[in-house]
């Protein structure tokens, strides 16, 4: 089964119409083109084996439109880790072939099929199992788990040697299947949620059909699990999810037993005792207690997303000033985690494109306290909730409004959150790194809008670093509602500094159309800063050099007073 949406990947303009063709089948899907080759594509990407390596490391199934070598020899680092496997296709530009590459239990064949009637071709499946028996025994739908993966290709090796299979169990996408079915065979396969010996005559496929329901006050709580499903006998890999009360959502020991046994876990109102919880959640269940915890057989896989909801949670990210190689992985995650989207319209945008599944809520960039609360409302209704900054959240931007949100709440549901603030690269940063190290040494950074303080602290905190001969990094540095500010600013800095302290002017940094200047504090006038700039002034060390391209370093030694060594 296909886990996660599929990237399509395309090398030349040529391609894009291919491309479109399989997004049909694929609407989530995104077209990622490489600059300056691609015109139109939904996404731009600059290196095609790191982008296609990329892909692959966070489990993404990949469809490229090129030759099915290239491909290979991209990925060939990657083959010998364990780790992801996604699905990869190759995909002729003209659509003519389907080349499933990878990804057998990814459900590559799936998909190759599936593109394969979009472009009104056949699919080049390789598999012999899959073309003999019409389907991959290995890769049973989502809802059930193979036993053992070593043991069932054997299995399905005998299958194809001339064995004949009978099935116990309920086994419904088998139906359409052309097996060598006989009631009298040697092997089965056998579905069903009962622990059972392995053995080579058998491919066991488990229906998760068994949800645990758990307390936080329980021991030592996966291997509690592990044993009273074992008490029961019934086998681990049936496990769908793990339930448990509303009251104890944010309790840590929950997760963490949950991530151990690699299942969800879902929260359905208080009851009387573990027992009555599990009846709850799931009514046609059978339902054993002890041990701590009681277990709720099913006939069915269960549907973990109708059975209660899961924790809601709440990220708040910094996107970097703008260009996606600066994002930090684990936001590129969260994005694709998301079910709500909020902030200012061109983060939301910059953060984007979203799947048609990713609710947007943009908003003008002043109403901050609204954003964070409305963040809450839908977090605690167990939806998975980004709130967008750009750079870093925590730096002049959401983090502390959505802290502030919840620390004037006493919702608890607000309070039981899986809140999570997730780093960026802050534009001082950003700035700072193609300049040189204007912040190599003690830096103060400041934003200089008086919006939410007097004007009186920034001068008086502008008088103080500067005295204390901090570089400085200047956040907000003008807009037309405050137009004279720097102007003031800058005189108080010159007090403290000489006109030749370098200066460096960072506009758009990371976004189309950046520049990058340096100057001297002598030189600069409010006139060349603008609210999409950032400043940085140097401190009395602070000292500029040619470079070889023709533009200058700047750089503040990591020493002050006399040159260690020198
Ligand atoms: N959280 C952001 C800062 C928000 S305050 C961060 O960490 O970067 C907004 C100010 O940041 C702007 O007025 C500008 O001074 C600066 N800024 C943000 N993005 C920038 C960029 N890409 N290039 C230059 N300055 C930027």
């Amino acid at each position: 089964m296909t886990q996660s949406t599929p990237a399509i990947v395309i090398l030349g303009q040529g391609s894009l119409a291919t491309a479109r063709r399989i997004q049909q089948v694929f609407p989530a899907a995104q077209i990622h083109g490489l600059a300056g080759r691609v015109e139109g594509a939904d996404c731009t990407y600059q290196e095609f084996g790191a982008t296609l390596r990329a892909l692959y490391q966070q489990d993404t199934p990949i469809i490229a439109l090129c030759a099915a070598g290239i491909v290979i020899r991209t990925l060939a680092p990657l083959l010998l880790e364990k780790g992801a496997e996604p699905a990869v296709l190759a995909v002729a530009e003209d659509g003519s072939a389907v080349v499933p590459l990878l990804g057998g239990l990814g459900g590559v064949n799936v998909m190759a099929r599936e593109i394969a009637a979009g472009l009104q071709v056949a699919a080049a499946i390789t598999t012999s199992g899959e073309l003999r028996f019409g389907t991959c025994l290995l890769n049973p739908p989502s809802g059930y788990a193979l036993g053992d993966l070593e043991l069932g290709k054997r299995f399905v090796s005998d299958l194809l040697a001339g064995h004949n299979v009978r099935i116990e169990g309920a086994a419904p996408w088998l139906d359409q299947a052309q097996l060598p079915e006989d009631p009298q065979a040697q092997r089965s396969i056998h579905v069903g949620s009962a622990a059972r010996e392995a053995s080579a005559s058998e491919l066991l496929i488990y229906p998760r059909s068994v949800a645990v329901a758990v307390s936080a006050d329980t021991a030592d709580l996966a291997s509690a699990v592990r044993s009273a499903l074992q008490q029961a006998q019934i086998a681990g890999q049936s496990l769908a999810c793990l339930l448990a009360s509303e009251t104890q959502m944010a309790s840590p020991l929950l997760r963490e037993a949950a991530l151990e046994l690699g299942v969800p876990l879902r929260f359905v109102a208080a009851q009387r005792d573990l027992e009555t919880l599990a009846r709850v959640a799931v009514p046609a269940a059978t339902v054993v207690a002890g041990h701590g915890v009681a277990i709720a057989v099913a006939e069915q896989p269960l549907d973990v997303s109708s059975l209660g909801r899961p924790r809601g949670r709440l990220a708040v990210i910094g996107l970097g000033p703008g260009a996606a190689e600066l994002m930090v992985p684990a936001v590129k995650a969260e994005l694709a985690r998301a079910t709500d989207v909020l902030g200012y319209e061109t983060y939301v945008r910059m953060a984007g494109p979203f799947r048609d599944d990713q609710v947007q809520h943009c908003t003008d960039n002043r109403e901050e306290m609204q954003r964070a609360r409305h963040a809450f409302r839908l977090a605690a209704e167990g939806r998975s909730v980004i709130v967008v900054s750009s750079g870093d959240p925590g730096v002049f931007a959401m983090a502390a409004a959505v802290l502030e949100a919840l620390h004037e709440s006493t919702d608890p549901a607000w309070h039981s959150v899986d809140l999570e603030i997730l780093p960026g690269v802050s534009a001082s940063l950003a700035t700072a790194a193609q300049a040189g190290a204007p912040l190599g040494h003690d830096f103060c950074v400041m934003s200089l809008s008086d919006n939410l303080k007097p004007w009186s602290i920034i001068e008086k905190r502008l008088d103080l670093a500067a005295e204390a001969d901090l570089a400085l990094a200047f956040y907000n540095p003008i807009s037309r509602a405050r137009p004279w500010q720097l102007g003031r600013a800058l005189e108080i800095v010159a007090q403290h500094r000489t006109p030749e302290t370098p200066v460096v002017l960072g506009r758009d940094i990371g976004r189309p159309g950046q520049t990058l200047r340096t100057t001297t504090l002598g030189a600069l006038t409010p006139e060349q800063v603008d609210m999409r700039t950032m400043v940085l002034i140097g401190s009395s060390t602070t000292c500029t050099f040619p470079r070889g391209d023709g533009g200058v370093w700047v750089y503040t030694p990591r020493w002050y007073g006399e040159k260690p060594g020198a």
